[in-house]
């Protein structure tokens, strides 16, 4: 059973040198192993992406397993497809080893929608709907967010506002810069 844990995006960077770990520690004869840190940090991510749980799914068993080694030996990974009649099953996913960060981050947002009963066909599976920020785009979304908190902080000194409304924007701009300084340390693998 995995249980889905909060996991917010900048944690990418650490999930990024876990995988790498991981890969270092799997012996040249890879068999398939249940999910480690990576897996279910991804796994919590794709739960969170997704919005819900797959409520068809008794359990969901998670299994690392070696390239090629899937029904389509192409594919990055697989999972149980909950039947439409509604009725409860064990699911199980599957990934292959020696993903990307953003490749396993993809494929787990993809087996999940399966979880939750979408096939290929669904426009929710699309790649580009499915497709995962990267480090770089979320480093990004947060000096956006620094830059707009800071024209409301200044509109609201040319306006003087009350010194109260003032220290609460500041404040935020400090939270904001906080955030965006963890998110560019983790990009460069501080
Ligand atoms: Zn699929």
């Amino acid at each position: 059973m995995i249980s889905p844990s909060p996991l917010s995006w900048r944690h990418q960077g650490r999930v990024g040198r876990w995988a790498i770990l991981a890969l270092l520690l799997v012996p040249a004869t890879a068999e398939a192993r249940p999910f480690g840190p990576p897996e279910q940090n991804a796994f919590a991510q794709a739960a969170a992406y997704w919005g819900r749980s797959p409520t068809q799914c008794r359990v969901v068993t998670g299994e690392v397993v070696p390239a090629g080694s899937l029904r389509d030996p192409s594919a990055s990974g697989e999972a149980t497809v909950p039947p439409a009649s509604g009725e409860m099953i064990d699911c199980r996913v599957w990934v292959v080893e020696g993903l990307t960060p953003l490749g396993l981050c993809f494929t787990m947002r993809h087996e999940y929608g399966h979880l939750l009963g979408y096939d290929h066909d669904a426009p929710e599976m699309a790649e580009e709907a499915l497709a995962c920020p990267t480090g770089a785009a979320e480093v990004e979304r947060f000096r956006r967010m620094v830059r707009r908190q800071r024209q409301r902080c200044e509109k609201l000194r040319r306006q003087g506002a009350p010194p109260k409304q003032k220290q609460i924007c500041w404040d935020n701009l400090g939270f904001a810069k906080d955030e965006l300084r963890k998110v560019e340390a983790e990009l460069s693998g501080d």
